[in-house]
């Protein structure tokens, strides 16, 4: 099963390791974008920390539900999506943690729900592009019985290759699909956002 704790571990995670590397997502939509994805992912994650500090969570969904408020109190296409997103991976546990198959079902439905209000479909240049393939990977390791360390890992790194797809790609949805050809060779921040988070889940159950 998940770590106990496994919900504050990945908070704890991704405060480590995104905030640093918001400066770069901001880079990648300044190239493709309007340049304002790296200060709309650091508020979201800033006013998340500070509601932590203020009313400590005591549970998973606690923790998650911070996250999800801090994205949906943002601007930005990408602030509602992953407000969104973490309103479902937050929701998905019965009781306290979630088992593997809660988490999964969670992930399954926050990416229903970004195509639900995005449009976007796989092949689109969106988080789309690296969320679908999480999903389909974690539902396929929990159907075959995987540990939740090794499943994790390889639901990342299916994250990542959906990321890194993106550079090649032309945007249809967004911003950078106002700027066609520009796009080519540019990889999408939000898909690697997207896979940054999962990495840091695998991270927290490691
Ligand atoms: P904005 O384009 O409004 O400035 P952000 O910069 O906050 O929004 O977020 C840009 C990211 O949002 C993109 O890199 C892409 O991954 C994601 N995105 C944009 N439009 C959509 C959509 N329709 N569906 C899913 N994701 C999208
Ligand atoms: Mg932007
Ligand atoms: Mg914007």
């Amino acid at each position: 099963q998940l770590v106990p704790d496994f919900g504050r571990l990945w908070v704890d995670t991704l405060f480590e390791t995104f905030l640093d590397r918001t400066g770069a997502l901001g880079e990648l939509d300044r190239r493709a974008g309007d340049g304002d994805f790296g200060t709309n992912v650091s508020s979201a994650l800033r006013r998340a920390r500070q509601s932590i500090d203020v009313a400590p969570p005591s549970d998973y969904s606690g923790w998650l539900t911070a996250i999800s408020r801090g994205f949906l109190g943002t601007g930005g296409t990408s602030g509602p999506l992953f407000g969104m997103f973490f309103r479902d991976i937050a929701r998905c546990a019965a009781t306290g943690e979630p088992t593997l198959g809660e988490f999964s079902s969670g992930l399954t439905a926050g990416l229903a729900t970004v195509q639900r209000y995005g449009k976007a479909q796989v092949g689109h240049k969106t988080m789309v592009d690296a969320l679908a393939p999480a999903a389909g990977t974690l539902e396929s390791a929990v159907a075959a019985g995987a540990a939740p360390g090794t499943a994790l890992e390889k639901t990342a790194r299916a994250a990542v290759g959906g990321a890194r797809g993106t550079i090649e790609l032309i945007a249809k949805r967004g911003r950078a699909s106002y700027v066609g050809d520009v796009a080519r060779g540019v990889l999408d921040p939000g898909a690697a956002a997207a896979a940054m988070l999962l990495q840091a889940a695998a991270l927290a159950q490691a």
